[in-house]
């Protein structure tokens, strides 16, 4: 008994020591000497078949053995897992030289970020930011800007009507209008209203159906024209710089009395005349004027207490002269070559 307890012992000790090459073999090897039908327990069953004599010194042999199994186990589990880790840590090698995976993340737009810079120059000096629907009544695209049904001035502005009544807005001044219309009387007011509006125009290099608008209202008692071209010859140089200056020309419209063509020195020439310019030196900017007494009268407000000024200016406009773009199609034909410049 003695002895076939030692030999079991040294099989399970050569077994450990070179037929477990991994943690499943050693398993194996653990059911197969401590498992429920494994030799280690079958012997114990045995013993019953031992004199009493015999029973406590062969148990204790047995306890024993079982006991320098369990710990030859437990060596060989602890070596074997420390060799998978490095083996695992092997393999798995990084290459830190390998170029990552590029993420392409999108940016802005260059109109949009042309229109937030105005938004900020805006916001700067205290104005408001008004939005209105694109979808409009004739009356606030039209009349309530002084231009009656037949008015001439409407041609110049042909727009996309859904019904006779209703049409695509052809300029965001419905805006201004609808925000007299909201306040009380003579409530003196600085807003801007930004957004797209529709004409219909050709589409090239310098027209589209559809571009940007930025709108600008002041209305308060005592705003006079020197007022307005203040506020422009600060926005002028705040968006093309310092050097940046202004030219008034008496121009019309029909909301505006006096109303004014602004034109900005060239921003490539600086006024020496260019290519751009067409050698004048000047490039036409956007219109402006002091509210029409009766776009006042309109929308509550009385021409007698308060007085006010208005401007429009598109945002292709300025896009184009900032990044020095020559063919306003650029902007909406979603080349990634282009968009991918700003
Ligand atoms: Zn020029």
């Amino acid at each position: 008994m003695e002895q076939k307890i030692l030999e079991l012992r040294q099989r399970a000790a050569d077994a450990i020591k070179t037929a477990a090459n991994n943690l499943k073999d050693l398993d194996n090897i653990r059911v197969k000497f401590l498992g429920k039908k494994g030799e280690i327990t079958s012997l114990l069953r045995g013993m019953s078949q031992l004199s009493a004599e015999d029973r406590p010194r062969i148990g204790k042999i047995v306890n024993e053995a079982r006991a320098q199994i369990e710990m030859l186990i437990a060596e060989k589990n602890e070596s074997l897992k420390a060799k998978e880790l490095s083996d695992k840590l092997a393999s798995e090698k990084i290459d830190v030289t390998l170029p990552g995976r590029q993420i392409h993340s999108g940016h802005l737009h260059p109109l949009t970020l042309t229109l937030n810079r105005v938004k900020e120059i805006f916001l700067q000096m205290g104005y408001t930011i008004e939005e209105g629907p694109e979808v409009e009544t004739d009356y606030y695209n039209f009349e309530a800007l002084n231009l009656p049904k037949d008015h001439p001035a409407r041609d110049m502005q042909d727009s996309f009507y859904i019904t006779d009544d209703i049409l695509l807005r052809t300029q965001t001044s419905p805006v201004q209008a609808r925000t007299m219309e909201r306040h009380e009387p003579n409530t003196p007011i600085r807003m801007i209203a930004p957004g797209r509006v529709y004409r219909r125009d050709d589409y090239d290099a310098s027209h589209s159906p559809m571009f940007t608008q930025v709108e600008g209202l002041v209305i308060d008692k005592g705003i006079r024209f020197s007022d307005l071209k203040g506020t422009l010859e600060w926005l002028l140089k705040q968006l093309f710089g310092e050097k940046a200056r202004a030219r008034l020309r008496p121009s019309f419209f029909p909301f505006t009395e006096p109303s004014t063509e602004v034109d900005v020195s060239c921003v490539m020439c600086h006024g020496q005349g260019c290519k751009v310019c067409k050698g004048t030196g000047w490039l036409e900017i956007l219109g402006a004027g002091m509210v029409h007494p009766d776009v006042l009268t309109m929308s509550g407000y009385d021409p007698k207490v308060v007085s006010g000024f208005a401007f429009g200016l598109g945002i292709e406009r300025i896009a184009m002269l900032s990044y020095g773009i020559d063919d306003l199609r650029l902007f909406y034909d979603n080349d990634i070559r282009f968009l991918q410049q700003f």
